[in-house]
């Protein structure tokens, strides 16, 4: 293994020991009895097992759980009464609780859940306007460490990571409040069609539990979503975006915002530990990135801070060669932001400075904003517990 590697092995291991402290609750009931979601398809026939039962069981309580979306052993009809009597005993099938449901102006709508030990995270559901589908844009940990300068989730400390089973429970919630059960197998699922990791947190800081919980709803006889219908978007953990592309092989966001490391370093302070150089060579080498599968730079337009001219020839020249399209994101105020939005006619020529060199810039709609529901207005009260544990 070359040196690099080494050093990105190293550095992967000291972001999983930093963030360990951060690990969400167990997955056992105060009544003993073991939540089954969020478990790997293994860990859950371990379970099967263990309990005296035969492997394939684990196969069927699998599809009723993630094909089906039933929360209820007792609705299971392939297995007998007396057996879905022992399951119920010993397990559970959890969803968080929706602790708040608000509907935007624009259809779209977030659901505050809240999780076993109080905690909550928001979850945003984004209908397309000219399609019946949509998609739902799940948070990977409560609040976020990072404190970008523009975002409101960066505004909450770090409270805990999510597990597999509140990433995963987030988008079943979502289907329960829209009935898209049973899973529409092997067809292309309606409402919910795809999935974005752009809520609350950085999901390359909770990477274990992000991949987990992305494996499962990948599963063919399961919620079966495909890769390309996932985008995991990070502010540019660079060691664990190598992980990401070889483990997952989801679409790759990378939240850019800034051409030049001084401006970055202000705007994304993660930028000092991983410079620009870092993160667009981070890119260049991810795989699958393809025309057909192209990274996106997210690009939130602030008003005179990002947002000339010659901030959008910078653009072009950093990621030349790079498959990629750029979304251009208007600046979402929140209560106290520091920022302005730029205004429409400066966004729209820096979009054609983009285009100009061959690569799509779409302008991202503000959606939900009336909500607080738009990009990086995410924020809830949870709190950590003083002196530690969540
Ligand atoms: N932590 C990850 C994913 C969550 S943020 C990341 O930073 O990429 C999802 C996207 O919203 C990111 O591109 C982020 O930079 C952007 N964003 C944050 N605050 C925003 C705001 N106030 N207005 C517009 N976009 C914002
Ligand atoms: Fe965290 Fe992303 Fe917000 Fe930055 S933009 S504070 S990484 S959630």
């Amino acid at each position: 293994m070359s040196a690099a590697l080494d050093l990105t092995a190293a550095e992967q291991a000291r972001i999983r020991a930093k963030t360990a402290r951060f690990a969400p609750p167990s997955a056992r009931l105060p009544d003993g009895r073991r939540d089954l979601v969020g478990l790997s398809r293994d860990e859950l026939e371990g379970e099967i097992v263990a309990a005296g039962e035969a492997p394939f069981r684990a196969r069927q309580i699998w599809h009723w759980i993630y094909h089906q979306g039933v929360t209820d052993f007792a609705r299971m009809s392939t297995i007998a009464r007396p057996l879905q009597q022992k399951l119920a005993e010993r397990f559970a099938i959890g969803r968080p609780a929706c602790a708040a449901d608000h509907t935007s102006a624009d259809d779209s709508r977030k659901f505050l859940f809240r999780f076993r030990d109080g905690q909550a995270a928001e979850t945003v559901y984004i209908p397309d306007r000219q399609e019946d589908r949509g998609a739902v844009c799940l948070s990977s940990q409560v609040g976020c460490t990072l404190a970008c300068r523009f975002c409101h989730t960066g505004t909450q400390a770090l409270v805990r990571n999510l597990g597999a089973a509140e990433i995963v429970g987030q988008f079943m919630a979502v289907r329960d409040a829209y009935g898209e059960w049973p899973s529409p197998h092997g067809e292309t699922p309606r409402l919910l069609s795809t999935i974005v990791l752009m809520g609350m947190g950085e999901p390359l800081y909770n990477f274990d539990s992000v991949a987990q919980a992305m494996k499962i709803v990948m599963d063919n006889e399961g919620i079966g979503l495909s890769r390309r219908r996932i985008t995991l978007s990070t502010s540019g953990v660079v060691p664990m975006m190598d992980r990401a592309g070889a483990e997952l092989g989801v679409n790759l966001a990378v939240s850019l915002h800034a051409t030049n490391d001084a401006l970055r370093d202000e705007l994304v302070p993660l930028n000092r530990k991983y410079p620009l150089a870092e993160l667009i060579a981070a890119c260049r080498r991810y795989p699958g990135a393809s025309n057909a599968r192209r990274i996106t730079f997210e690009y939130v337009m602030l008003d005179s801070i990002n947002d000339s001219p010659a901030d959008a020839h910078a653009l072009v020249r950093l990621i030349a060669g790079i498959p990629a399209k750029v979304n251009l994101i208007p600046f979402n105020p929140w209560p106290g932001s520091p920022f302005a939005t730029s205004r429409p006619a400066v966004i729209a020529r820096f979009a054609e400075i983009v285009m100009a060199a061959g690569y799509a810039a779409p302008v991202r709609q503000p959606r939900g904003r009336d909500i607080l529901a738009a990009c990086g207005q995410l924020r809830t009260e949870s709190r950590r517990a003083a002196g530690g544990g969540a």
